[in-house]
């Protein structure tokens, strides 16, 4: 049976902490959305289950509804500690969803006391006097202040926090930290008994969330970043089986990488790839005027060249060239049609191609292939490059090893020597 059940709000953040949770050690699986009845064999003999949720932006109410409905499923399984993850940039729009959600999961639960711990310093995010930093720089400097969901324009999560739960809202600082794991337990009690019902917790390096986690280590539940997991740990050593939690069952076929993604690390990479593979660039515009026809062609290639060598199938472009299909379609359109046409060649790729090891660049790009290909949950292997791990595809007819790589990461080899540490 798991022990720990996570709620992740959202895709990639899953997958970020259930790769957290395997180089600890623990078994994980992350299910897509709420896991139905088809995976329940696949949930018996992990140590973590992630359920990844899409609900960091919709209507709190939905958030809460959606949270819930992963927390049951989680008990039911038998989890006996839960961690609701969100992102170490602690992304929430002025009505939540970290609050609310929260206040949720402590009712659900029946638990008047948690902590919110978003620092991940090993990327830089780290929490100073209840400050979050990302970068060296507050949080509300960092660029987070414009995005485009969730404008962050407050570093002081005791506000941001207190503004979204109706708890009160408490500190244990630096120095408090520092003093060990026991004297944040009796810090965690203190501000119990002063009515605090959620705990900021500062952390700069990693030995803070070690003692953080340790100081959790009998929470029923924990809120944080993918940080906090690797802290907890020392609950769960004793019981953890000693086999290869990174170990995946084989999965030969045919490869290819997808990828929608036109970030900068992705188009070096693709530019790396284009020396080595067959590719076919499915340009926007091209899609919009003769959509099946451009499918076509990308679906040719790979046919042609797929016994031989992986293939690569990309709409990723330079700005220029992305501005003028936004500036024609709109950027919605743009996005759709790219993500669309991604979402049919994979689909095709491993239905009449052979294709089982599938490498996608981009987050919402990965979102539309995982969706076109119907895959339900994903057990988490080896990582290739810090926060992406092979993983392979569970309850569905074709066992496929998928590699996810949002925008920025991955070296810029990433495309070639991906297929060495393959299940
Ligand atoms: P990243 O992780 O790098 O942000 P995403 O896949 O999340 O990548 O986002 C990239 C977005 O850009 C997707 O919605 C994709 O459909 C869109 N896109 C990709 N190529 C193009 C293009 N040539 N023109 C316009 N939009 C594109």
């Amino acid at each position: 049976m798991p022990l720990l059940g996570c709620i992740a709000d959202d895709f990639t953040g899953a997958t970020d902490l259930a790769s957290q949770l395997v180089s600890i050690g623990m078994r994980t699986v992350q299910t897509i959305g709420v896991p139905d009845e088809g995976l329940a064999d696949e949930l018996k003999d992990v140590d973590a289950v992630v359920v990844a949720l899409k609900s960091r932006t919709i209507p709190a109410e939905e958030a809460i509804e959606q949270s819930l409905a992963a927390l049951e499923c989680l008990q039911a399984r038998g989890c006996e500690q839960f961690y609701f993850k969100y992102c170490s940039t602690f992304d929430s729009t002025s009505e939540g969803n970290i609050g609310p959600v929260t206040d949720a999961l402590m009712d659900a639960l029946d638990v008047p006391f948690t902590v919110a711990c978003p620092a991940l310093p090993a990327n830089r995010r780290t929490v100073y006097n209840g400050y979050l930093f990302a970068g060296g720089v507050l949080l509300n400097e960092s660029g987070m202040q414009d995005h485009p969901l969730t404008p962050m324009t407050d570093a002081n999560l005791v506000r941001v926090m207190g503004s979204q739960t109706r708890h009160r809202v408490g500190l244990v600082d630096l120095d408090g930290v520092r003093q060990g794991s026991e004297a944040v337990r009796q810090r965690f009690d203190a501000l119990q008994a002063e009515g605090v019902g959620v705990a900021i917790l500062d952390a700069i390096e990693q030995r803070d969330l070690e003692t953080l986690g340790e100081a959790c280590r009998d929470m029923t539940l924990v809120t944080a970043g993918s940080g906090l997991a690797l802290g907890l740990h020392a609950r769960w050593a004793n019981e953890l089986t000693g086999d290869s939690a990174a170990e995946l069952p084989a999965t030969p076929g045919r490869e290819a990488i997808l990828s929608g993604s036109c970030s900068r690390a992705t188009l070096a990479q693709i530019e790396h790839a284009q020396a080595h593979y067959p590719h076919y660039r499915l340009d926007a515009l091209a899609l919009a005027e003769d959509y099946q026809g451009r499918i076509d062609e990308a679906l040719t290639l790979a046919r042609e060249h797929l016994d031989a060598s992986p293939v690569l199938i990309y709409a990723s472009a330079s700005p220029d060239n992305v501005k003028k299909a936004q500036q024609t379609l709109g950027v919605q359109e743009a996005g759709e049609i790219v993500e669309r046409a991604l979402g049919e060649v994979a689909a095709t790729l491993v239905s009449e191609l052979g294709v089982r090891r599938l490498l996608v660049a981009g987050g919402e790009s990965s979102g539309a292939v995982v969706s076109a290909l119907n895959v339900k949950g994903l057990q988490i292997g080896p990582s290739i490059d810090p926060g992406v791990p092979w993983i392979v595809t569970l309850g569905s007819p074709e066992r496929l090893a998928l590699a996810l790589k949002s925008g920025n990461f991955g070296a810029e080899d990433f495309m070639t020597k991906a297929w060495e540490s393959m299940p």
